[in-house]
């Protein structure tokens, strides 16, 4: 070992930031090497909300050691294989976003160019019809991809829906038995170095915890990262006008969906997260134009199956730290920073930060060279994952309450506006680095679903031979459509192989 290593972290929190934290740093490190304690308070509990997730989560569990089947059963969880997005274009329209991808290379033309071409010439089969996670999810049908190897559906992809109390409760007996300790109490007072440095926390107990490195991962209320170093916070809400959540979970009434749900409201939108046991649902909205008891009613009258919670209001503000390493802290999870929950992507960012954290591990000193270079670039992450949620509202038609005229002439970057006019223009598009999140398949598939379709296709598509094209397509379609019909239905698939325990 080097001199001058960290031998000792805390963890302050344990909602899913913390034990997912707790349950990395446990896995990628030997205790003999790092201890780990976790503190949380039963007196404040977690937000318990996050419970849509995107592809790479599978990726984690795997990270993890973990057994997706175990997880699964454990944590009550569905599949996911996109989002189903009603009435944000125009009222009364639909479109999906699939995880995977949409077809495949054709010559030496991606799919979405050869369609594009097929389609401007008479085609008349809609994009999503050639993605297998779309027509899976339509058909309410599911396969895990790996099982179907050389199949129509060998290019889907899924993701789970998961109870986000049992999720952070898998997580913590995985981390227990990796040797990560577990106090609980309240922190009431934090004290640092002369050098600003955060030396211990203390508990309501008068417990005094000290540490070479502390994650912040206490919600909201970022102690630790906010309340004690003063890092600002950069706030989106110039872009982003949505505020405030209410919460409530419902009964199960029908077969779940192997989607999420984000249906537009007045003011806002409005989700259905599926599980085995249960559903999630909430309507996310912005306060300038509608009251917590107005939005709770909207929900209330929507939901389908009977609330078995009483619905909970949660206000946040889109946007992140202005540095989510400073000194001997990392913030995670919702003392980070927080994008509104359309794409699921919050879970996603905590793995994400702790990957490059992992890559830039510093010793005691915390050098502020790597912090810095770790913050510019998981910022990077915040701010695509903040451009793909804004090309949500902004590409929309709808004029009918004042929330989406906003929207639909809202003030967007210059990054995204020129993403958008690449688009329009050529098909191309504009990528932002070489470790995005959304991809080709995500980009096309909301440009659709919003009515954006470029004037011409990429030249090269000219290669291919207009007739055979669209013969091809046109028996490919069926083809999918009837493979997916015979697979398992998503209860029965469940059913069989990891029934919620
Ligand atoms: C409306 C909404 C919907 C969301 N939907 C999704 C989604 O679909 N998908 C997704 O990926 N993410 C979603 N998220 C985000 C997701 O909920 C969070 O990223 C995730 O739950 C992580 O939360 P957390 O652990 O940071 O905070 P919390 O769950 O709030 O945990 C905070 C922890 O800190 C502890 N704590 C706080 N203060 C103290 C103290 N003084 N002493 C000791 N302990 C303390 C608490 O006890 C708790 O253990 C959503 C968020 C919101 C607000």
């Amino acid at each position: 070992m080097q001199n001058n290593e960290i031998k000792k972290i805390i963890i302050a929190g344990g909602g899913t930031a913390g034990w997912l934290a707790a349950a990395l740093f446990s896995t990628h490190i030997p205790k003999e090497r790092l201890e780990i304690v976790l503190i949380e308070s039963d007196e404040i509990g977690t937000i318990g909300v996050g419970e849509s997730t995107i592809p790479p989560f599978l990726g984690l569990l795997r990270n993890l050691g973990i057994n997706e089947q175990d997880f699964i059963k454990k944590c009550h969880a569905s599949f996911k294989l996109g989002i189903k997005f009603d009435d944000w274009h125009k009222i009364g329209e639909s479109y999906f976003h699939p995880f995977g991808q949409i077809g495949a290379n054709i010559g030496n033309t991606d799919f979405y160019n050869a369609w594009l071409y097929a389609t401007q010439n008479g085609l008349d089969i809609p994009l999503q019809d050639f993605s297998p996670s779309s027509v899976m999810a339509r058909e309410n049908r599911f396969m895990l991809p790996i099982m179907a190897q050389g199949s129509p559906i060998n290019n889907a992809a899924f993701a789970l829906h998961l109870d986000a109390k049992l999720a952070a409760k898998y997580l913590r007996t995985h981390s227990e038995s990796q040797g990560v300790k577990r106090i609980e109490g309240l922190i009431e007072r934090v004290e640092k170095h002369e050098n600003g440095f955060i030396k211990s926390l203390t508990t309501k107990r008068g417990e005094v915890l000290d540490a070479d490195f502390f994650v912040d991962c206490t919600g909201f209320r970022a102690l630790l990262i906010g309340d004690s170093l003063g890092v600002g916070y950069i706030s989106w809400e110039n872009e982003l006008l949505c505020n405030r959540a209410i919460a409530v979970q419902t009964e199960n009434t029908d077969i779940p969906d192997a989607y999420t749900t984000s249906a537009a409201q007045d003011f806002g939108w409005r989700w259905r997260i599926p599980l085995q046991s249960r559903s999630g649902n909430g309507y996310v909205f912005s306060s300038q134009f509608i009251s917590d008891d107005e939005a709770t009613a909207k929900l209330l009258s929507q939901v389908q199956g009977k609330p078995i919670t009483d619905p909970m209001v949660v206000p946040f503000q889109s946007g992140m730290r202005k540095e989510i390493w400073s000194k001997n802290v990392l913030s995670l999870g919702l003392a980070s920073g927080f994008i509104e929950p359309l794409e699921s992507t919050a879970i996603h960012l905590v793995y994400r930060t702790l990957d490059f954290f992992f890559r830039y591990f510093p010793d005691k000193n915390c050098d502020a060279v790597l912090a810095n270079d770790f913050n510019r670039r998981i910022a990077n992450d915040y701010i695509e994952i903040k451009d793909f949620i804004v090309a949500h509202y902004c590409l929309t038609e709808r004029e009918d309450t004042e929330f989406w005229r906003w929207c639909k002439n809202q003030p967007i970057t210059q990054d995204l506006r020129n993403k958008i006019e690449v688009f329009k223009k050529s098909s191309a598009l504009r990528e932002t680095g070489p470790e995005e999140l959304f991809r080709a398949p995500s980009w096309y598939s909301i440009f659709e679903g919003m009515g954006v379709r470029p004037k011409r296709y990429n030249f090269l598509a000219d290669a291919l031979e207009l007739e055979e094209l669209v013969q091809f397509l046109g028996k490919i379609k069926p083809e999918l459509d009837n493979y997916v019909r015979k697979l398992p239905t998503l209860k029965q698939f469940i059913n069989e192989n990891c029934k919620a325990q």
